[in-house]
């Protein structure tokens, strides 16, 4: 039995994991707590860790781990900046990742905050609860014949892109390294970042979190935009100058925002906070915008993308225990090949 001690876990992870090892030989110890030196010890005996987006592995946490006999770190997220690569070859511990699990699941989750956003559904939703069924202050517009901008077009981009084209939107894009032939066979037209934020009415954003892509969404940028336009983020919260956003909802020169993401998440999203103090006072500004739509990083929870990263995350553990290769492109550090 391979054991393995799962980081920061919640119900949902501990289900989809316990789903896809029936027929595995690994046992889970799952954990409330984060990964980190201060915590390193409860993984003493254990043979592999599985760690999430906000576990610190740094060298020391994977010194200790080392130390107590882990071999294998065990990524269920497809973001690494939370592991120290060259610690971890230096120890010969192997880590793996899940690259990809549902793209669709967060183009979705995209396209939900657009509709959700531009016809007030939450607000609507609140008033007929409270049995207030007049329509003043919930016009919205119709997505066909506007023309929707699509920053990044990889595998969530582009799905977003045909879900709107789908909707009868005129799409155009950006991306460094473009894909024609998928743009022609869509009606999809590619253009430069000022084009696309000056021509749009609705703007999603589907890029990594680069020193490029930081801030991609400014106020020089916001200020090139059509009064009015609706701005969906469910890639990485620094992709927006959050003050810079704050300032245009004040005036008005953007009509909606939908975040699935936010510049300083970390500590707050994916928490129940309910009946404490929120000390961040942009967070809490944002929260008083009627035309601002909050979702706490959950564009990926589909059933099918938990599955897929718990699929790939035990097919990895049991290939690492077995000394047999791990799934393709999903080894970060593979002692096999290096
Ligand atoms: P991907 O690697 O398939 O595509 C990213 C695209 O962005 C590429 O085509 C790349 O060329 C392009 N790009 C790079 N720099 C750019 C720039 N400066 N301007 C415009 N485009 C640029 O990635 P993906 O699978 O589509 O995921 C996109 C992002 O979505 C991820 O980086 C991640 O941050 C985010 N994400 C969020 C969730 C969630 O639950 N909210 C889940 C998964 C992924």
């Amino acid at each position: 039995m391979l054991r393995t001690v799962v980081y920061d876990t919640k119900p949902y992870d501990r289900e989809a994991l316990q789903a896809a090892s029936e027929d595995a030989s690994i046992e889970w110890q799952f954990m409330d707590c984060r990964l980190s030196i201060d915590t390193a010890a409860t993984a003493a005996d254990a043979g592999a860790v599985c760690v999430f987006v906000n576990d610190r592995v740094d060298r020391a946490c994977l010194e200790a781990l080392a130390e107590s006999g882990v071999k294998h770190i065990a990524l269920r997220c497809a973001g690494f900046n939370a592991v120290d690569l060259d610690a971890a070859k230096d120890l010969g511990l192997a880590v793996t990742r899940v690259p990809a699990y549902s793209p669709h699941a967060v183009a979705e989750h995209a396209v939900a905050l657009l509709l959700a956003l531009n016809r007030k559904i939450p607000r609507a939703n609140n008033r007929v609860r409270e049995l207030n069924f007049a329509l003043n202050g919930l016009v919205g517009f119709d997505l066909h014949g506007k023309t929707a901008g699509i920053f990044g077009t990889g595998k969530i981009g582009r799905i977003t892109a045909q879900i709107l084209r789908g909707f009868g939107m005129r799409v155009l894009a950006y991306d460094p390294f473009p894909s024609e032939d998928w743009a022609t066979e869509h009606g999809i037209e590619y253009t430069d970042a000022q084009s696309l934020a000056r021509e749009c009415e609705v703007i999603s954003l589907h890029t990594p979190l680069t020193p490029e892509t930081r801030h991609i969404i400014r106020r020089e940028t916001i200020e090139l935009m059509k009064p009015g336009t609706i701005v969906i983020n469910v890639s990485r919260g620094a992709l927006i100058d959050t003050k810079a956003l704050i300032e245009a909802l004040k005036t008005g020169q953007l009509g909606g925002v939908g975040l699935d993401v936010y510049e300083e998440e970390e500590g707050v999203f994916f928490e129940d906070l309910s009946g404490q103090i929120l000390h961040d006072d942009d967070l809490a500004r944002l929260l008083t915008f009627p035309n601002v739509l909050i979702t706490a990083h959950q564009a990926f929870l589909t059933r099918e993308a938990l599955g897929e990263i718990a699929r790939v995350t035990v097919a990895n553990l049991t290939a690492g225990a077995a000394g047999e290769p791990f799934l393709p492109d999903t080894a970060l550090v593979d002692l096999l090949t290096s």
